[in-house]
């Protein structure tokens, strides 16, 4: 695309797949599109609207397992975007890199299919994954990435899937390989709520370049460098020393 035309970015189904925020993401996108001086705009993909056709980048966030399901098959139910998702730009997370593997079990020997653009399977794990994750990245220069997690699901990646991150802190995909999500040339997908991208933002800046085709100029934002900072330590740290990076967080929250 050229940098003068405006960059769709769209949301789909922050009614449906909207419990941990994750369409922050698509603020995080857009914000730093625009703040570089490059228009954006997130178009919402709700259940009961028809997906647009033209969007540049696709974000689909988490939620809870019958809400997964119903996006599952509404997924399934829109060919077009269905089609649209297998060649553009997509951050998937959670629910939403599920959906995109090949099927999710339920334990009792149902699998719901997914849209089999990522070569990935999950099933139920023994316990659910809550907590904060650490990991690093895949991508050259992204560096560390952290998050929260909160799933039961559990990934296990096909021979054509390559993972986002190593998990160094947390449990990402669940599987032996210590993988988290999986990356392609145009999807990332991961378990890290946050958003992600907000926590994180030069994995946004690493999905943008894609989109802009090219490398995009350096944007500061100092509150969010220092956000990321104490994320970062409190990762590293065991609970119960966090009284201070607590504190630091509050302070930087207060006006
Ligand atoms: N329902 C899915 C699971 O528990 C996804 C959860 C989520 O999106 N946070 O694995």
């Amino acid at each position: 695309m050229s940098r003068e035309s405006t960059v769709r970015i769209g949301l789909l189904l922050p009614d449906v797949l909207g419990t941990y925020s994750d369409r922050g993401n698509a603020v995080v996108l857009a914000q730093r599109l625009l703040r570089r001086g490059i228009d954006a705009d997130v178009i919402m993909v709700t259940a009961g609207s028809s997906p647009p056709g033209g969007c540049d980048l696709y974000v689909i966030g988490g939620g809870e397992d019958a809400a997964q399901s119903f996006a599952a098959e509404w997924l399934l139910g829109h060919r077009d975007l269905r089609l649209a998702l297998q060649t553009t730009r997509v951050l998937a997370v959670c629910a939403g890199l599920q959906v995109l593997g090949q099927w999710v079990g339920d334990g009792h020997g149902r699998r719901q299919p997914g849209l089999g653009i990522l070569d990935l399977t999950t099933s139920p794990g023994p316990r659910r994954a809550v907590g904060e994750v650490l990991t690093r990245c895949a991508v050259p220069g992204v560096g560390l990435l952290t998050g929260f997690e909160n799933h039961r699901g559990m990934t296990q990646l096909g021979p054509d899937a390559a993972p986002l991150a190593a998990v160094m802190h947390g449990v990402g995909n669940g599987s032996v390989d210590g993988s988290e999500g999986a990356l392609t040339s145009t999807v990332v997908g991961t378990y890290m709520h946050g958003p992600v991208l907000a926590r994180n933002p030069v994995l946004a800046d690493h999905l943008l370049q894609g989109v802009v085709g090219g490398p995009l100029p350096a944007l500061e934002l100092p509150d969010q460098e220092g956000v990321r900072q104490l994320h970062l330590a409190l990762a590293h740290r065991p609970f119960e020393r966090l009284g201070p990076v607590r504190a630091a967080i509050d302070r930087r929250r207060s006006p």
